[in-house]
């Protein structure tokens, strides 16, 4: 079996040796391990049918014991003891790749390039393990973008495991490349399709999946939504150390595929309808269409711009609606900016003040005690390389290239203009929620456009029911939800229920 293949499942050495190694897409190879009788073969990409990230050679004539994805999703929930044990192997393996890069693309690009920070963004975040090489920094990289002519305007380059090669190409065409996202059986009716992957969409996926309902979750970038992109979680019950959002987020998509949801991601929902009968279609942005008798809207939040002129020339590479370790790594050593006062500015204050030389906090309000959680004022507090700006707003973004060099910002009471030489500005002022994509389908929105559900509609409707018969709303996306991770958990979690009534209703699930 070669790294890009689909391979028939999980296979339990029985007699005979295969030797599994890595390959990355510039051809590098180099040997993982041997497996002797006894052993068994297989990653994350085992339990969903998902193409290998590692290449497969018998030594000798090999008797092997397949087990196809569906069985080893039964064996995993049906032989509870044996099945943690197959289950951790099977994530650290893949963190094993993830760590060294191997099975996946090679990004040939500079590191600050704005494409080649889209493209590592989204491979991160996605959890598949990915190599990025410098040519300013790394000779093989400069010899590889000399050979294929690469001009800047086609940089990044990527080499993918299968000997694809990519000029700076889009996300969706990069996943396609490497069959992180298949074609959509336009036959079938799921039982719930659920629209964006955050935690309140894994959440309904996996209690849907483990009670029996056919599911198909949905997300045009990554698993993890909003709560993916946080460094630390420090609220969310049973992690009194806290937890990297991705890292939760990671946890959960994992359990909801061994449950046996489909993921389909990255794919963008762009409508909704539902047919004289009642059946719901979602039409997605490549034009497949995703049929189903209930529909979970999950599609959270996005992050509010500041209204300058200059966003749409520096938000590549020098605006940031995120704080993780690679924005971390992005300003290492430097000062930046960053524009907010609630809880989520507080948290990314905190990290990068553990990376960036100086972290400049501004705020339009006269302090931080209002909207920020106790513990983050004390904490910023105490740290000395953070100073915050209170009554301020940002004037403007000084820069060429696509590169802020210089941000200016008011004092709004006296007037006063600061300008101070900065790369990165930092924006958490808050987000509107996703719903575009729901014009025209019949699902009443409130004036700020998050959608209303239950007794919001109608006395006595359904907890979480929106005014489409079989469409529901849980998470950020929904009007007067509490914008937290763990209340988004509970309301995937409780809607399942809601969906299991409105089956019984009416139609049959089709599992
Ligand atoms: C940086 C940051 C730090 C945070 N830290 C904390 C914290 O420490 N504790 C806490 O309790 N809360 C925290 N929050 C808030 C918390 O993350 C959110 O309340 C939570 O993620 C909401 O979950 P959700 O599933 O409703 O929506 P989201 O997390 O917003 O997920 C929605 C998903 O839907 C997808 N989507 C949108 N539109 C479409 C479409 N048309 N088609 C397909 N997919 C679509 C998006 O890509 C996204 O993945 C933080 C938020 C941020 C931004």
């Amino acid at each position: 079996m070669k790294t890009g293949e689909v391979g028939p499942g999980l296979a339990g050495i029985l007699s005979g040796s295969v030797t599994v190694s890595q390959r990355d897409g510039a051809g590098h190879v180099s040997v993982i391990v041997t497996h002797q009788p006894g052993a068994f073969m297989g990653d994350l990409a085992q339990l969903s049918d998902r193409p290998a990230l590692v290449d497969v050679v018998a030594d000798t004539d090999v008797e092997a014991l397949i087990i196809p994805a569906e069985r080893l999703r039964a064996l995993l929930v049906g032989e509870a003891e044996l099945g943690e044990k197959i289950m951790r192997a099977l994530i650290l393996r893949r963190v094993g790749l993830l760590e060294t890069g191997a099975g996946g693309p090679v990004i040939i690009g500079r590191e600050d390039h704005p494409d080649v920070m889209r493209l590592d963004a989204f491979l991160t975040r996605n959890g598949h393990p990915h190599t990025l090489l410098d040519p300013d920094a790394d000779r093989e990289a400069a010899a590889l973008v000399a050979r294929f002519q690469a001009p800047e305007d086609h940089t990044p380059i990527v080499l993918c495991p299968g000997g694809e090669l990519l000029r700076n190409p889009g996300e969706t065409k990069l996943a396609q490349c490497l069959g992180m996202v298949s074609a959509i059986d336009p036959k079938r009716t799921y039982d719930m399709a659920v629209v964006g992957a955050g935690p309140a969409g894994l959440a309904a996926c996996v209690y849907a999946a483990s009670e029996g309902l056919s599911v198909l979750a949905l997300d045009c970038r990554a698993f993890g939504g909003q709560a993916g992109a946080s460094a630390r979680i420090e609220n969310y019950l049973g992690f009194p150390t806290g937890i990297s959002g991705m890292a939760l987020m990671a946890r959960a998509s994992t359990q909801a595929q061994k449950f046996g949801a489909e993921m389909a991601i990255p794919d963008e929902a762009v409508s909704l309808a539902a047919g004289p009968d009642g059946a719901l279609t979602i039409r997605l942005a490549n034009d497949e269409a995703v049929h189903a008798r209930t529909v979970v809207l999950s599609s959270g939040a996005r992050y509010r711009r500041l209204g300058l002129p200059e966003m749409d020339e520096f938000e590549a590479a020098s605006v940031h609606y995120w704080a993780s370790p690679l924005e971390g790594r992005l300003c290492a050593g430097q000062e930046v900016a960053l524009v907010g006062a609630g809880n989520s500015a507080g948290q990314a204050t905190v990290f990068l003040a553990s990376q960036a030389k100086k972290v400049w906090l501004i705020v339009r309000g006269d302090g931080l005690e209002a909207t920020m959680s106790r513990y983050l004022i004390d904490r910023i507090a105490n740290l000395p390389n953070v100073e915050v700006v209170a009554r301020t707003e940002v004037t403007g973004l000084h820069g060429t290239d696509g590169r802020i060099e210089a941000i200016s910002w008011r004092d709004r009471q006296g007037g006063a203009v600061t300008r101070r030489e900065l790369q990165h500005l930092f924006l958490f002022i808050g987000a509107d929620p996703n719903t575009d994509w729901l014009a025209g389908s019949g699902v009443k929105l409130d004036p700020k456009g998050f959608v209303l559900t239950g007794a919001e509609i109608a006395p006595g409707r359904r907890l979480f029911a929106t005014s489409l018969d079989g469409v529901f709303a849980v998470g950020d996306v929904r009007c007067g939800s509490v914008k937290r991770v763990a209340a988004a958990v509970g309301e995937g979690s409780q809607v399942v229920s809601t969906i299991h009534q409105h089956l019984a209703d009416g139609a049959t699930p089709h599992t």
